[in-house]
């Protein structure tokens, strides 16, 4: 699970096209074994975004074969939700899933369904591997992001690069954190797609909560 700087879901189409094959633009393969080893294009699927099917780019490093989805940035993995929305959601001051709902633009009446769902991904473990990445700052795990990254909008988004950058960890959103982009061991295979195809709302999407 690798994600395109800069490229939000409004812009990814542009830059990879279903029928377009263009070789990847530079992404290392996040595998501090293969030392800098650059993903080449290997396919790509479909999942749903924003209620409507999205092709997604995958890539593979030629040295360990891992094969990595490219999600655009500002996307949850395996979640149909932006990290923006998600961010309006746990915002702090939303009293109940149905104000978070209304404050992340998510439709009734499934919304606050939604809404519970991706608040319950930030349960204790993982806020607490969470809050183990941040800064020792007083404050909830979303005031010491805020104060990491700044308070503008796109909170979430910026933590996901600095996570990266700064570790090596991809934060999901509400479906988890990733060392070096990858699931733990107990998904079958290399893949880091499994259950992309889920329907709107998630399904049985697998958590990458747990890791190390
Ligand atoms: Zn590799």
């Amino acid at each position: 699970m690798v994600s395109l700087p800069g490229v939000g879901i409004k812009d990814y189409a542009s830059v990879f096209a279903r029928e377009r094959r263009e070789p990847l633009p530079a992404l290392v393969c996040p595998c501090p074994a293969c030392r800098g080893a650059l993903l080449r294009g290997h396919g790509g699927y479909e999942r749903y975004v924003e209620s409507g099917l999205m092709w997604l780019r995958r890539g593979i490093c030629p040295i360990c074969k891992v094969t990595h989805a490219i999600l655009p940035d500002d996307l949850c993995a395996y979640r149909d939700a932006t990290l923006n929305a998600v961010e309006a959601a746990v915002a702090p001051g939303l009293a109940t899933p149905v104000v978070a709902a209304r404050a992340a633009g998510e439709p009734a009446p499934e919304s606050a369904r939604r809404v519970r769902r991706w608040l319950a991904g930030f349960d204790a473990a993982f806020v607490q591997r969470l809050v183990g990445l941040l800064p020792a700052v007083p404050g909830t795990w979303f005031e010491r992001a805020r104060r990491l990254v700044g308070s503008a909008p796109g909170v979430l988004v910026r933590l996901r690069a600095w996570l990266w950058t700064t570790y090596g960890v991809f934060f999901g959103g509400p479906t988890g954190l990733w060392r070096h982009g990858r699931p733990r061991d107990r998904f079958r295979g290399h893949s880091t797609d499994h259950g992309s195809r889920a329907g709107p709302g998630g399904g049985s999407s697998p958590s990458g909560h747990e890791w190390g």
